[in-house]
């Protein structure tokens, strides 16, 4: 970019360089300057060099299969790559896992001709974890177990921290998705099967992420993704079909997506991999255009997913090479291509063969530039690399990352109150999971040694007085070590307890072994491997155990339920699982996290969520139950809490907001926390409607012997729904409210009341 000379003789920089001048002036006056080449290139973005050279290394025929590059490296190096951002030529990145590479490759944008900095984003799911040294806050499914937004809020918060001083300023995060489909590997970064906790929990961690004010320089754009339903592939893989009706997307699907959308205006969107009812979402204009921009009112800008605008062409067969698919793309509403050649050559010819409007070109550049202006990087692009280690893992982020897993840990039994551990002498700790970095769970790479507590060091830390044995029987879930499993058995019958680690590995480090996490799909959802064959061993010795899984996804262990004599399902509880764990077994914590996804005894009862229509279970299977082995909301406490009454009017308008009145008492004898629930039923409709939605939800703290009325105030939304063909729809009549501390049926308390226009 030249700068010009005033007529003074005074140099003076170009108006959108200038911060004095609001963004909008100095959008238009850079979008002024740029010729069409410059403007799709705004829509480039590629993966991290550093990224890139490992998959120049080795690409292997796994990674080809997994994705991780099929096909997009093909002819481009990361030399070419960094002379292609000296020209202008990319306008975002992914994946720069190093503060010296951004702040390399800033550089290099910044002696290309407009100076137009780079977006960088990363699969920040829970802490930054694909940067080493970063705090690894609990997965997502755990966020959603504690039922705290506030803590989830301020967890992402401190993740925008972490990721602004290590040059990343856009996480694609959170995924909003429904997960009702244990089978699918992805269930951990996602806040659980309901749509209204699910909301909550996006509203918190886009608010965090991006801030009131996200043009400051600690916070970074988020992006709500997967649009929509990858969480119900029709047979539980990744990116398999959905086939959906209307009613059933908008009130289940859509509905966080709507609300987040509305309440916390996140600047980004990702489509997800799979079709919808025929149409990849990637193509999809009803749903990009019609209604998340026009409906919902998103603004910002939409970004495609990992090679799925390809995928159109390649695998969905809409296209009959890329460049229709880039087309088809673009004009549903993508913005930005995840990543790769091919694309900028594709569209341009597309804009001059008048197949792509240049005024489309504009609306996607100017949002994507919108955003550099807002987040200052026209400013400052750079970070000084001397103050990112101390901005990484600091004591409070530590603190936040602990918080969370000890309220969504979830107690799932505890048979003859065998916990908390009290007079027991000698321990035994065992598992594949007891000693390891599974409890980081996905999107997290290998994080230094002295930066996570794993259960044995946990226990070992409480264990004061108390004797420890560990036996190692490998990490590996698909090869276990026999001799050593031989060997835990024999030292289990002289233990007074056994403490053993089961579960998944959806550690990303760990990619081939790996048996959760993103293309981690299983058809059996038992334990992996030999670790059954381990829990009945120690089982069969007397000593009694306490199973403690860790696990992104639901498994199906009825054995553990009948058999272990306490269950801790403490998913993927990140950087300081292991502490928080071993307090909850000591009884320092008070279990209190309830279940966000409910667990089936087996998979073939799947699709099992607790919201279901009221037919769903209106015949038994003749093999087994039909309820889950835990429903959602379910998660228990050393204390015991009392649901005395609900109390509300019995008949409103819809213009009043409805007060409800719930009493609990802890009759307990231990200080402990409950989540109280609300659910709602809408009685009679002309179309069915779920046997029961949560709409509220407070965690609250009440000493041993305290009664509290907690107070919900509803409004009239609760009352609508969407009919099958998508119109929002109230029906005047009764409705039931139900509250207590889980989902289950006989868990709560009751009350109905009449509803009118
Ligand atoms: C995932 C996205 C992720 C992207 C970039 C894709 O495979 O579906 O969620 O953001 O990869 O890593």
């Amino acid at each position: 970019m030249s700068i010009s000379q005033s007529l003074s003789g005074q140099v003076v920089p170009p108006l959108y360089l200038r911060p004095d001048i609001p963004i909008e002036e100095r959008l238009n006056d850079l979008m002024g300057r740029m010729n069409l080449e410059q403007k799709i290139a705004q829509m480039c973005q590629y993966v991290g060099l550093e990224h890139m050279r490992d998959a120049e290394k080795n690409i292997s025929e796994e990674e080809l299969l997994h994705g991780h590059a099929r096909g997009f490296y093909k002819g481009l190096h990361s030399e070419g790559v960094e002379r292609m951002v000296k020209k202008g030529e990319i306008g975002s990145f992914l994946h720069v896992l190093d503060v010296n590479e951004a702040n390399h490759l800033q550089q290099l944008a910044a002696q290309s001709p407009l100076k137009i900095p780079l977006l960088i984003g990363i699969d920040a799911i829970h802490g930054n974890g694909l940067v080493r040294g970063s705090t690894i806050y609990p997965s997502p499914i755990t966020m959603a177990s504690s039922f705290a937004p506030a803590l989830v809020q301020e967890s992402y918060r401190q993740t925008a921290k972490e990721m602004r001083a290590t040059g990343s300023h856009w996480a694609f995060s959170p995924n909003i998705e429904i997960a009702r489909d244990p089978r699918w590997g992805r269930v951990g970064e996602t806040y659980g099967e309901d749509p209204y906790l699910v909301t909550q929990m996006g509203i918190a961690a886009v608010t965090g992420l991006q801030g009131t004010l996200w043009h400051t320089s600690e916070s970074v754009l988020a992006c709500v993704k997967h649009l929509v339903a990858g969480g119900i592939g029709n047979n539980g893989t990744n990116a398999s079909p959905v086939e959906l009706g209307e009613g059933e997307l908008r009130n289940v699907f859509l509905e966080p997506f709507k609300r987040v959308i509305q309440q916390a205006q996140p600047y980004t969107l990702m489509p997800a991999h799979n079709e919808l009812n025929g149409m990849p979402c990637h193509v999809n204009s009803w749903l990009i255009n019609d209604i998340i921009r026009n409906e919902y009112g998103f603004e910002g800008f939409v970004v495609s997913d990992w090679m799925d605008m390809e995928a159109v062409s390649t695998k969905h067969r809409l296209a009959e090479d890329l460049k229709e698919a880039f087309r088809l793309g673009i004009e549903a509403g993508v913005d930005m291509h995840m990543h790769g050649p091919i694309f900028m050559d594709e569209v341009k010819s597309l804009v001059q063969e008048g197949k792509i409007t240049t005024v489309r070109i504009d609306s996607a550049c100017a949002k994507i530039l919108r955003a550099k202006f807002k987040l200052g990087l026209f400013e400052n692009p750079y970070v000084d690399p001397n103050t990112t280690q101390d901005a990484l893992f600091t004591n409070v982020h530590q603190q936040t990352s602990l918080e969370i897993a000890r309220k969504g840990i979830v107690l799932l039994h505890n048979q003859s109150n065998v916990l908390p551990l009290t007079t027991q002498k000698r321990i035994l700790v065992v598992g594949p999971n007891s000693n390891n970095q599974a409890m980081m769970g996905d999107w997290v790479f290998d994080q230094p040694q002295d930066q996570f507590t794993t259960l044995l060091a946990g226990i070992r830390n409480q264990a004061a007085g108390i004797a420890v044995d560990y036996v190692d029987v490998g990490w590996n879930l698909r090869a276990l070590d026999a001799d050593s499993i031989a060997k835990a058995i024999q030292l289990a019958s002289k233990a007074d307890i056994v403490i053993a680690a089961v579960g998944e590995d959806s550690f990303r480090q760990h990619w081939k072994e790996k048996t959760g996490g993103e293309n981690r799909d299983r058809m059996d959802i038992s334990l992996w491997g030999m670790q059954q064959d381990l829990l009945e061993g120690l089982k069969s010795t007397g000593t009694p155990l306490v199973a403690v899984l860790i696990n992104g996804r639901p498994l199906a262990t009825p054995w553990i339920a009948e058999q272990a004599d306490a269950a801790i399902e403490a998913w993927e509880p990140g950087s300081h699982g292991g502490r928080a764990i071993a307090e909850i077994l000591f009884g320092k914590v008070n279990p209190s996290g309830k279940l966000p996804m409910s667990i089936p005894r087996h998979g073939g009862q799947i699709p099992i969520y607790y919201n279901h229509k009221p037919s769903q279970f209106a015949h038994a299977f003749i093999d087994g139950p039909k309820d889950p082995l835990y429903p959602f909301g379910h998660g228990l406490s050393y204390t015991n809490f009392k649901y005395h009454r609900i109390e509300c009017a019995s008949h409103i308008t819809l213009q009043d907001s409805l007060k409800v009145a719930i009493e609990v008492e802890n009759s307990g004898q231990m200080d402990g926390e409950d989540v109280v629930q609300l659910y709602i039923r809408d009685d009679y409709a002309k179309t069915t409607r779920p046997v029961k939605s949560l709409c509220g939800f407070q965690r609250i703290a009440l000493k041993k012997g305290e009664k509290k009325t907690v107070y919900f105030t509803l409004h009239n939304e609760v009352f609508h729904y969407y009919d099958g063909r998508g119109q929002y729809t109230f029906e005047p009549g009764s409705f039931t409210l139900m509250a207590g501390g889980s989902s289950a049926q006989k868990d709560l308390l009751h009350r109905k009341l009449m509803v009118s226009h």
